[in-house]
């Protein structure tokens, strides 16, 4: 299937690693000149050159730290300088701490609504006038299953995830008839380098071994496994691309069937 992104300009945030770098993998791979953001320098300059080498990719990265509004702006800013219009934006970054709530400050609170709230808002209100521009663009947001399903311990991101998705849905409607897509995509339990440290430090914790602890979360997807990234990313490009050209305004989970709701 041709899925039509040839040349598109695609942001995607949080790339240095893990789910992000996968989609901007699979953008590359799909024809797209990527302009990705990520906070640690080193990593990202990495990822960057690898990508292009790989897919002989126009691929341009700056350092940024999501949580901070001016860096984020920043990013946006500069990618269009460099590329001229936006056609695709992915929101991702990382995820806020675990907690209960009576633990946290309200700062904590305020840090995980700039982290994953406010940096979807800032970047996608920098994009939106290109897309209008001509008549086309696709927002994918990267959240979590824990939308859906809150997940114990994660307070903040199963609160403020969720007002992504409010977002989103409202933005989505604003748009729709402008050609300007938005999506989100709930995150199930993905085997990336983040999810194989959280099973260490949780084996380390309890005293048992890693893959003790990667089996528990199996045992809960019915599909019997965690997902791999590069699955995720092909879901994330599909909608990113001409052919989801009827799919606006919804949340799609990949989770090999972990979430027991109906919807
Ligand atoms: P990861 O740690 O492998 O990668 C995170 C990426 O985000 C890195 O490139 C990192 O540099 C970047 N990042 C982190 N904080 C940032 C900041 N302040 N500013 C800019 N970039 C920042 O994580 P991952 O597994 O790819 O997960 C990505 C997101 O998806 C996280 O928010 C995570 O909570 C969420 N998620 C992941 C899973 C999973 O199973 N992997 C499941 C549900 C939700």
């Amino acid at each position: 299937m041709d899925l039509g992104i040839r040349g598109k300009v695609a942001l995607v945030c949080g790339a240095s690693k893990g789910l992000g770098k996968q989609v901007a993998m699979a953008l590359a791979r799909e024809g797209a000149k990527v302009a990705l953001c990520a906070r640690e320098g080193s990593a990202l300059e990495k990822a960057a050159r690898e990508i292009s080498e790989r897919f002989e990719a126009e691929v341009w990265f700056l350092p940024t730290d999501l949580s901070r509004p001016e860096e984020a702006r920043r990013f946006a800013r500069g990618a269009l300088e460099r590329f001229g219009t936006a056609h695709i934006l992915v929101n991702n970054a990382g995820g806020p701490p675990s907690s209960s709530f009576m633990e946290l400050e309200e700062g904590e609170w305020l840090d995980a609504f700039y982290l994953n709230f406010m940096s979807a808002v800032i970047l996608t209100k920098e994009v939106i006038p290109s897309m209008l521009e001509q008549g086309w663009g696709r927002i994918v947001n990267l959240t979590s299953v824990a939308v859906k399903q809150p997940i114990e311990g994660l307070i903040l991101s199963n609160a403020v995830r969720a007002a992504v998705h409010g977002w989103a849905k409202s933005l989505s409607n604003e748009l729709a008839s402008r050609g300007i897509l938005v999506n989100c995509v709930c995150t199930g339990f993905m085997r990336t380098e983040r999810v194989e440290n959280l099973a260490k430090d949780m084996a380390e914790a309890k005293g048992v071994d890693k893959e003790e602890i990667i089996g528990n979360w199996e045992a809960q997807i019915p599909m019997g496994r965690l997902g791999r990234p590069e699955e995720l990313a092909d879901l994330v490009v599909f909608l990113a691309s001409e052919r989801a050209s009827y799919i606006t305004g919804t949340s799609i989970a990949i989770d090999g069937g972990y979430c027991k709701g109906l919807l």
